[in-house]
C-alpha cells in the first residue's frame, strides 16, 4: 500500500479509494476475528444461558448496536421469551414473554427471513405506516436451527447513531445461521438434563416408596405372628411351632406337650372395670408366665384370656408339675390402679404322641380338657379319649363318608362374591354340604378333615370339581357367566396324579377359565419347589389359583410374587370385626396395599356388616364374600340371586 500511496501517478481520489478499501479489509479482518472468538467460546459451552449471553455480547460487538436481544420460541408456539441479550436495557427485557404474532417477531417467524429495513416495501401500508419512522433502527435475523425454528437475534440502534444496512444484514445473518446450531445443541443438552432431573426425581421417590412398602409389610409380618397387646406370639406362630416340634418329636421318638390355659371368670373382670383393666390384667399375666419360660419352651396368646404353652420333651409327669407351677403365677393378686384383683385359670393337657399326632388334634384335645378342668378342682386335666364321646363315632363316620360318596349325597352350595367398586356378582365359591341322614347337617369343618383322614378327600375333590364345571355350564346358559373357586386340600394338591386328573375332567381351557382353585397359605411356604411346577400346570389349563385364609399363616408376600398367583382371600378372622379392631384394620390394609403393588387381586372373606363393606370399599379392596351379601345357597337359589342382583343394578 505504501508503494502505491508513494506512487505519483496515483491520484488523491484514487489514495482515498485504497485508504477505504484498507479500512474495509481491516474491518472485515476484525470481523473474521470476531466470529472465530466467538465459535471457539460457544463450540465448547453446553450451558444455555451462558450461550445466550455470549452469542448476545459478541453480536453487539459485531453489529456495533447499543442493544441486542435473542427472543425464542416457546414450547406451546405460541409465545416467545427473551432469552438473551447484552446492552441498553437488556437486563430489564430478558426473562420476558410476548405472544408469537405480535410485533416483528410475528413477521419473521411467519415469513423466516430477517427483518430489515430493506422489506417496507413488501408490508402492507398500515403496517408500514406503523414501522417506517423507526425500520432503520432495528433489525432481526431468524435463528434457524437444524431442525427447529429458534427465534432470532434482534439489533436494536447502532452506537454511532447510523442505521442498520445490507451489510449488518449479511454479517448478522451469517452470524446467527453458525451460532443457530450451537444454540440449538444446548437447548437439547438442557431437555436432556431436565430428562435426568425428572428421571432421578422418579427414582427417588421409587426409593422411598420400596422403603415404605418394605416397613410395611415388616409390620404386617409382625402383626400376623404377634398379639400385639402382650407381645407374645400369637396363634399362626404357635402353631407353626407345635408343627416344628411334633416334626421333631416323631424323628427324634420323642414327645411334646401342650398346657391350654383360660383365665376364669375374665368376662367379669372386664365388665365390672372395664377393657382397659381388662387388658393390663392380661399384660401382667404374660409378664408373669413370660418369666417362668425356660428359653426352648413358647408361649403364646391365642385370643381373648386364652394362653398356651408349649412345652418339649415332656411326658405326664413333668408337664403336670410345670402345670401346676402355672396356677401358684395366679396365686399372688393383681394390683392395678387402686384394685386389686384375683384371677384363677383352667388348665388343658394334651401330649404327643399320646393324645394326637396332629397340630389340630393336640389343640382340640386340650381344649376338651381345659373344659373338663373348669368342672375339676385342681384347675388342671389331661386329655382322657375313655371320657370323650366325640372320638367314639369316628370309624361310623367314615363307612358313612365312603357311602355318601358312592351315592353322590354330596352338595355343592355356592356363595356369590361382589367387587367392591361397581356390584357385579364375579365369582361365586363352592362349599360342601353334607347332610347326614340320622344326624343332620355336618358341617364341612368336620367332614372335611374327615374325609382327609379317610384319604377319600382326593375323590371328594374331582367329584367337587366336575359338579362346578356342570353347574357352571348351567349358569352360563342362563346368560351368566361367572367363575367358580373350588377349595383345593393340600392333600389333593401335592398328590402327584392331580394334574392329570384335573386335565381329565376339565378337558380344554374353554371349560378352565371358568375354575378356580383355592389353595391354603402355608402350602406355598413348605411345599413351594415341587409346587411351582403343578401350579403353573394349571395356569396352562386357564385356572386361577387363589391364596385362602391369607393371613392366618405368614407367607411372604414377595415369596408368593413368584407363583403364578391371581388373586388372595384375607382370612374372615381379620374381616369379621375390623370394624372394631385397629389391628385388623391394620392387617387387611397392609395386605390390600402390598397385594395391589404385586398386580394381585384380593377378596375379603367373612363380610357381615355394612360398616365393614364400606371400610372394605374405602380401602380399595377389589372382591367382598360374605354374610351380608349372602350365605352359601343351593343353585336354584342362586339362580334366583342372581337374576334379582342383576336386576338391581
Ligand atoms: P373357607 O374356604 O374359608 O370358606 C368360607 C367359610 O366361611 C364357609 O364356611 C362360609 O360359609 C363361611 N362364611 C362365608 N361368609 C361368612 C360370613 O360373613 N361370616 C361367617 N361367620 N362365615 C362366613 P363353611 O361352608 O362352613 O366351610 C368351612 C370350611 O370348610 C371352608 O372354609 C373350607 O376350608 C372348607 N370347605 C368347604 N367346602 C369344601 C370343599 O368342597 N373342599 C375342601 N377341601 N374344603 C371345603
Ligand atoms: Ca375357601
Ligand atoms: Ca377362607
Amino acid at each position: 500500500m505504501t508503494n502505491q500511496a508513494g506512487n505519483p501517478r496515483v491520484s488523491t481520489n484514487q489514495n482515498t479509494l485504497f485508504l477505504n478499501l484498507e479500512e474495509n479489509l481491516q474491518n472485515k479482518e476484525a470481523e473474521i476475528e470476531l466470529l472465530q472468538e466467538t465459535f471457539t467460546e460457544i463450540g465448547s459451552e453446553l450451558n444455555l444461558d451462558t450461550v445466550f449471553q455470549i452469542v448476545a455480547t459478541r453480536a453487539r460487538e459485531l453489529l456495533g448496536a447499543e442493544t441486542i436481544l435473542i427472543p425464542i420460541l416457546d414450547e406451546n408456539c405460541e409465545t416467545y421469551t427473551y432469552r438473551g441479550g447484552a446492552g441498553k436495557n437488556a437486563g430489564e427485557i430478558i426473562g420476558e414473554s410476548l405472544p408469537l404474532e405480535f410485533g416483528v417477531c410475528g413477521w419473521v417467524w411467519r415469513h423466516k427471513r430477517p427483518w430489515w429495513q430493506g422489506v417496507l416495501n413488501e408490508l402492507s401500508e398500515e403496517e408500514r405506516n406503523l414501522w417506517e419512522k423507526e425500520a432503520g433502527t432495528m433489525i432481526l435475523v431468524p435463528l434457524q436451527g437444524k431442525r427447529h425454528f429458534l427465534g432470532g437475534i434482534a439489533g436494536i440502534n447502532k452506537i454511532n447513531g447510523e442505521e442498520f444496512d445490507r451489510r449488518d444484514l449479511t454479517l448478522l445473518s451469517m452470524f446467527a445461521s453458525i451460532v443457530a446450531i450451537v444454540i440449538e445443541n444446548a437447548m437439547a443438552v438442557k431437555k436432556i438434563e431436565e430428562a435426568h432431573k425428572i428421571a432421578e426425581d422418579y427414582q427417588l421417590r421409587l426409593e422411598i416408596l420400596n422403603k415404605q412398602l418394605l416397613e410395611s409389610s415388616r409390620e404386617l409380618e409382625f402383626l400376623s405372628l404377634y398379639d400385639t397387646l402382650t407381645l407374645l406370639p400369637n396363634r399362626t406362630l404357635f402353631r407353626d411351632r407345635l408343627a416344628q416340634h411334633i416334626s421333631l418329636a416323631k424323628s427324634e421318638g420323642s414327645s411334646c406337650g401342650i398346657a391350654l390355659i383360660d383365665i376364669n371368670d375374665f368376662k367379669q373382670i372386664n365388665d365390672a372395670l372395664g377393657h382397659d383393666t381388662g387388658d393390663r390384667v392380661l399384660k401382667e399375666i404374660a409378664e408373669r408366665f413370660k418369666n417362668s419360660l425356660h428359653t426352648y419352651e413358647t408361649l403364646a396368646r391365642l385370643g381373648g384370656d386364652e394362653f398356651i404353652f408349649l412345652f418339649p420333651n415332656t411326658d405326664k409327669k413333668s408337664i403336670v408339675k410345670k402345670t401346676k407351677n402355672i396356677l401358684k403365677l395366679l396365686d399372688k393378686h393383681f394390683n392395678i390402679g387402686k384394685s386389686e384383683i384375683a384371677a384363677g385359670a383352667s388348665i388343658g393337657i394334651a401330649l404327643y404322641p399320646d393324645h394326637g399326632d396332629d397340630i389340630g388334634e393336640l389343640m382340640r384335645h386340650a381344649d376338651w380338657a381345659m373344659y373338663r378342668a373348669k368342672n375339676n378342682k385342681q384347675g388342671y386335666s389331661i386329655y382322657d379319649p375313655e371320657y370323650d364321646d366325640t372320638s367314639l363315632g369316628k370309624l361310623t363316620l367314615q363307612a358313612d363318608l365312603r357311602n355318601t360318596l358312592e351315592n353322590q349325597g354330596f352338595e355343592l352350595y355356592y356363595q356369590p362374591q361382589i367387587t367392591l367398586n361397581d356390584n357385579q356378582v364375579i365369582a361365586i365359591e363352592a362349599l360342601g354340604r353334607w347332610s347326614h341322614p340320622l344326624k343332620g347337617f355336618i358341617p364341612p369343618n368336620i367332614f372335611i378333615p374327615a374325609l382327609e383322614q379317610a384319604s377319600l378327600i382326593d375323590k371328594y375333590t374331582y367329584w367337587a370339581i366336575e359338579q362346578a364345571l356342570t353347574d357352571a355350564g348351567e349358569l352360563k346358559l342362563l346368560g351368566h357367566n361367572i367363575e367358580i373357586a373350588i377349595n383345593i386340600s393340600t392333600q389333593t394338591l401335592i398328590n402327584r396324579d392331580f394334574i392329570t386328573n384335573v386335565k381329565r375332567i376339565v378337558q380344554d381351557q374353554e371349560n378352565g377359565r371358568h375354575l378356580v382353585f383355592e389353595i391354603t397359605e402355608n402350602l406355598f411356604l413348605s411345599e413351594y419347589d415341587r409346587l411351582s411346577d403343578t401350579l403353573q400346570q394349571l395356569c396352562d389349563l386357564g385356572i386361577s389359583l387363589s391364596i385362602d385364609d391369607f393371613g392366618t399363616g405368614y407367607s411372604s408376600l414377595s415369596r408368593l410374587k413368584k407363583l403364578p398367583v391371581s388373586e388372595l382371600k384375607i382370612d374372615q378372622s381379620f374381616v369379621k370385626d375390623m370394624s372394631n379392631s385397629t389391628d385388623d384394620e391394620a392387617i387387611v390394609r397392609s395386605t390390600i396395599d402390598l397385594a395391589h403393588n404385586l398386580g394381585i387381586t384380593v377378596v375379603a372373606e367373612g363380610v357381615e356388616t355394612k360398616k365393614v363393606y364400606l371400610q372394605l370399599k374405602k380401602l380399595g379392596c377389589d372382591i367382598a364374600q360374605g354374610y351380608l351379601i349372602s350365605r352359601p345357597v343351593p343353585l336354584n337359589t342362586l339362580k334366583d340371586f342372581l337374576n334379582n342382583h342383576n336386576a338391581n343394578i
